[in-house]
């Protein structure tokens, strides 16, 4: 008689992997009340949904995570089962191995079945990070084979969907502040590069410009963002640049920005881009856009942004002429300076660019 792990082993060499590969045939206890979801670095980002049933874990790699809102259906890939002592694995998987990547436990808890069938499961789920009603359907559909999964409740109190993008800020020439307001203001260095907007889900980031046209598929490097963040929702604002020496280069940014996607993938090596991050307007289900700047800055630095191709570069409040004259230094176009306590809007007064000296 065939055993359920029958391809769980096929597919791994205990003496080569750290994960649990069990000898022998499943034993049928447990009280199918267990259930795991991993976050899974392989060669593509996934969530492994599985659930106790049976004596092995029965699986679903999800390649964006379960989806919060009840609207969004989001692919399923039904997988073998695992043996029940994955449930608490996490560890690297070494390159070459089947699921070659890092491994770690992204939510575990109880479940309660309402329906299990090859057509539907329906479950309600009793995790730390999720709590709710979801469906698995199969889509018996040769052609896009897989599951769909969805919320059935409503979404968690006060989670709102991540935009699709937002009318980016205005930024204003002017003049500096005078002394009297000064400590009203944040300044930062107005970089002369490309606004730019990420959205940022499941794992997966979008670039847009200022009139919201995606131009993700110009810039791979800063898609390696998305990973590093994991499940979070987040929408960034801020400008691509290319660096040559330390200073932007806006020689190596119009390459970059006038390639091809198959050119611009052969200018990685040469004008690689930074994204440089300056806002923060939605975080986890909640819109940053009504904070004012000094908090929407507090929380973006708590996001530990920093990279290869991502920097979130720091703002100063107060002292705004040492921070023109340091601009000016680095031969940047000047600073914008913020209003501390403006909310996030695209039309206000509250972003003004100030040109450096000479
Ligand atoms: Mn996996």
């Amino acid at each position: 008689m065939s055993d359920p792990l029958d391809e769980y082993r096929r597919k791994r060499d205990g003496s080569r992997t750290p994960e649990p590969v069990p000898e022998g045939p499943t034993a049928i206890d447990g009280d199918d009340s267990l259930y795991v979801i991993q976050e899974h670095h392989a060669s593509q980002l996934h969530w492994d949904v599985r659930f106790e049933r049976g004596g092995v874990l029965v699986s679903w790699a999800v390649p964006l995570g379960l989806p919060v809102l009840p609207e969004t259906a989001r692919l399923a890939v039904h997988t073998e089962d695992h043996p029940r002592e994955y449930a608490t694995f996490e560890g690297e998987i070494p390159a070459g191995e089947y699921g070659a990547g890092v491994m770690t436990i992204w939510d575990t808890g109880t479940y309660e079945t309402l329906h299990w069938n090859d057509h539907m499961v329906e479950v309600v789920l009793h995790g730390a990070r999720i709590s709710g009603r979801y469906a698995f359907v199969n889509r018996h559909d040769e052609d896009s084979p897989g599951w769909l999964v969805r919320r059935i409740d409503p979404a968690p109190d006060g989670w709102t969907g991540l935009p699709g993008f937002v009318p980016p800020a205005r930024t204003r020439p002017g003049r500096m502040a005078g002394t009297r307001t000064e400590n009203e203001w944040a300044y930062s260095f107005d970089w002369g590069g490309l606004r730019a907007q990420a959205r940022v889900q499941g794992g997966r980031v979008t670039l847009h410009d200022r009139d919201g046209v995606d131009v993700s598929g110009r810039y791979h490097e800063v898609k390696a963002l998305g990973a590093t963040l994991g499940s979070t929702e987040l929408l960034l604002d801020g400008e691509l640049l290319v660096f040559d020496q330390g200073r932007p280069s806006a020689a190596g940014l119009h390459r970059r920005a006038h390639a091809s996607p198959a050119q611009a993938k052969r200018l990685v090596g040469r004008f690689p881009v930074v994204y440089v991050i300056y806002d923060v307007l939605h975080h986890e289900g909640r819109s940053c856009l009504g904070l004012p700047y000094r908090q929407r800055r507090e929380l973006l630095g708590s996001l530990g942004l920093e990279g290869p191709n991502w920097t979130v570069p720091e703002d100063y409040t107060g002292d705004g002429p040492a921070v023109l004259a340091a601009a000016t230094e680095h031969g940047l176009p000047g600073v914008v300076r913020k209003r501390l306590d403006g909310e996030y809007r695209p039309d206000g007064d509250d972003w003004i660019a100030v040109p450096a000296d000479g």
